[in-house]
């Protein structure tokens, strides 16, 4: 049995971050959505509305679960019983990042490979942060994220 574990902020979940759990649950045996609760990231959204909107949002998938975390990732894959750990790459920018991240989680946790899903076509331009900007100008951002995400970024930007 393969776990994976899917980490990140998630600020909000967009379609790309969907379409990447997709994808590992036909992939792995179960896929863990670990949430990060990062105290040096300002966020929009909660740690717990990010992990309630992504249960909605993966709700018709058998074996995904959403998971809040605090600390180190490889710590916490460990915890889960984790053997991978999922990140999703858009560009050569996420490349570098990435790999860094993946060759120092290798050093911190040998045993844990790290994989990488290429971004689909449709999903490569979207970030968190693009629509947040979006968001805070006024614009339409629910063809970028899914539903319930789109309905619980307008009220939490009207708040
Ligand atoms: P982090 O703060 O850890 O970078 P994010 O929530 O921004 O967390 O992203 C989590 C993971 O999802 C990262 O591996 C990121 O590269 C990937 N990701 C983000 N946006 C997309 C997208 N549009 N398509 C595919 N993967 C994505």
């Amino acid at each position: 049995m393969t776990v994976a574990l899917y980490p990140g902020t998630f600020d909000p979940p967009t379609l790309g971050h969907l379409d990447i759990v997709q994808r590992g649950v036909r992939l792995f045996d179960r896929v863990v959505i670990a949430v990060g609760a990062r105290i040096d990231k300002q966020t929009l959204l909660t740690p717990e509305q990010r992990v309630e909107l992504l249960r909605e949002t993966v709700a018709g998938l058998e074996n995904c679960e959403v998971v809040p975390f605090e600390g180190l990732i490889v710590n916490f894959a460990r915890e889960q019983g984790a053997d991978v750990l999922l990140r999703g790459i858009r560009n050569s920018t996420d490349y570098e990042y990435e790999s860094q991240m993946a060759l120092t989680n290798r050093r911190l946790a040998p045993g844990l490979e790290t994989v990488f899903l290429p971004a689909s076509p449709d999903h490569t331009f979207l970030s968190s942060t693009l629509i947040k900007e979006v968001l805070a100008a006024g614009g339409a951002i629910e063809e970028f994220v899914p539903g319930v995400v789109a309905k619980a970024l307008r009220d939490a930007w009207q708040r």
